[in-house]
């Protein structure tokens, strides 16, 4: 983004020049080609898909590498990305391999805050570009194939087994506080035991996003391959993909079979390993490897009880080790976490000073994640340069004001609700406010009536207005049946969760 100055309006029509060096003009040439296959690809979805299912689900999707031949995709949240897997994974694979060279298919993963931050406005055809290793991860010039910001790890491709790990991401620099301290502890224990007499087996780490799962467990697996163990450490994403390759490939040598010899599988965001038969192979390995006493160590987003999608019996195998949660971030350890990150882009840029009024400030507005206080510090870096002014309570105010402002829930339009639930359900939104009453419109109508009242403050009689006309009785109706439906039926239930967490975002 700072190179846009300089190479003038020459900028706005080949993007792509702003981030390559004036040595690799050959890699413009090709980064240019693909980004026209990119669009193609887009193009076909657009005409596959209609302009509404298109625009709602693939308009921010971006092609941020190929590598390995597989195509990188990356959208801006993680409810997109669960949401594109869930539907459109094989459409999404089939259309990217006709056009880009990517013959062993696509991933998807999330761009961080920071690196939406620093990679400027976003082209309308989602431009090619590079992820912002320069603001967002100075230390590591050698890690070229790292993808994300502060998402060390998803997306990121070694070989066919496994994930890149991120140096960056280590015991020395995770900040231990109340919340995390015994997280902190079972994971030093455990990446400091010798094979085979960990005391805690398996691990279970549950957290909320941006608590530091991944980098506690990027930190075992670096300690622990440090110390000569073999580890294997997967995101979800990667045990999945590293699955179906091997399908595919037809050496099908199941997972457990080659992942026989490690001393340490490392599996992180277990909560999105979908599809049955990957369900069932992730058990098998499980199993296999705890029986022969390998140690296992997970991280999920909730309680493993809670993680439906896996078979039961793993569930409990995975509740009965050592389960740990790690608590939300308090105000002091929000900005002990925020001055080590600020005092590594120092070393970077050693202009880029931060005082302590400052750090305090945005510890107490930025009171979510550590991916947010990524963001943050990204955002005064990104600040600080472009103004070349030393950074003030001022100016950290103005640069993180939109990313505290984009944490207040969105305020939702009824018609919006509609949209979303006609593109969900295959039906038109005239439909849902038309007077049929085929089960086919029906359920869909009374869903779009209950997140209605659900998601926005109209009042009964007003969300029948705007439903066609109807009394406030029908919509009450629905209100009703719907809660009772959802309370009974766990797959509706996760359905309009869905839908609602899509609406929100
Ligand atoms: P999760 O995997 O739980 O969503 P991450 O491990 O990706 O969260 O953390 C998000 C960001 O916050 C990362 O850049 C991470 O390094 C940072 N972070 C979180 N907790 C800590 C901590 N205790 N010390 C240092 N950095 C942290
Ligand atoms: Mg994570």
């Amino acid at each position: 983004m700072f190179e846009r100055q300089d190479f003038g309006d020459a900028v706005e029509t080949t993007p792509v020049v702003t981030i390559v060096a004036e040595d690799t003009a050959c890699v413009a040439v090709e980064e240019v080609a693909i980004q026209e296959a990119w669009e193609r690809v887009r193009r076909r979805l657009r005409a596959e898909l209609g302009e509404d299912v298109f625009s709602s689900w693939f308009g921010r999707l971006e092609l941020a590498d190929i590598a390995g031949g597989v195509a990188c995709l990356t959208v801006p949240t993680r409810f997109l990305k669960s949401w594109l897997e869930a539907h459109y994974t094989e459409r999404l694979r089939v259309n990217c391999m006709a056009e880009l060279p990517a013959p062993n298919g696509v991933m998807l993963s999330v761009r961080t805050v920071s690196r939406d931050a620093a990679s400027g406005p976003r082209g309308e055809a989602g431009v090619l570009s590079r992820p912002a290793v320069a603001s967002s991860a100075p230390a590591e010039a050698g890690l070229a194939a790292r993808t994300g910001g502060s998402q060390a790890g998803e997306g990121d491709l070694v070989d066919a087994c496994g994930t890149a790990l991120d140096r960056r991401l280590s015991f020395l620099s995770f900040v231990v506080g109340k919340s995390n301290q015994l997280a902190f502890a079972a994971a030093e224990r455990i990446a400091a035991a010798p094979a085979g007499q960990s005391p805690y087996n398996p691990l279970y780490l549950h957290a909320g996003v941006g608590l530091g799962k991944t980098h506690l467990l990027q930190a075992i697996a670096q300690e622990a391959r440090r110390q000569g163990k073999r580890v294997a450490y997967f995101t979800a994403d990667r045990f999945m993909y590293g699955f179906v390759a091997a399908l595919k490939s037809q050496t099908a040598l199941a997972f457990k079979e080659k992942l026989r010899g490690i001393d340490l599988l490392v599996v992180d965001d277990v909560q999105f390993i979908q599809g049955k038969s990957i369900q069932q192979e992730f058990g098998h390995t499980i199993n296999a490897l705890l029986d022969a006493g390998k140690q296992i160590v997970v991280a999920g987003d909730r309680l493993a009880g809670e993680l439906e999608a896996l078979d039961e019996r793993i569930r409990s195998r995975l509740g009965g080790g050592l389960v740990v949660e790690v608590g939300a971030l308090d105000e002091a350890l929000r900005a002990r976490i925020l001055a080590s990150r600020l005092e590594a882009l120092h070393g970077a840029h050693p202009s880029f000073q931060v005082g302590p009024d400052v750090v305090a400030y945005v510890a107490r507005v930025v009171a979510t994640n550590g991916r947010d206080l990524d963001g943050a510090a990204n955002r005064l870096l990104a600040h600080a340069t472009l103004s070349g002014q030393p950074v003030t309570l001022e100016t950290a105010e103005a640069a993180i004001r939109d990313l505290v402002r984009t944490r207040e829930p969105r305020r939702v339009k009824i018609e919006d609700i509609q949209k979303l639930v006609a593109t969900r359900y295959n039906v038109s939104r005239a439909d849902i406010l038309s007077e049929r009453r085929t089960a086919a419109v029906v359920k869909p109508r009374q869903i779009a009536m209950y997140l209605s009242k659900a998601l926005t403050p109209r009042s009964l009689p007003e969300i029948g207005r705007r439903f066609g006309g109807r009394d406030h009785t029908t919509v009450l109706h629905a209100v009703r049946k719907i809660e009772k439906a959802i309370s009974e039926d766990r797959s509706l239930h996760d359905e309009v969760d869905l839908l609602k967490r899509m609406l929100q975002e």
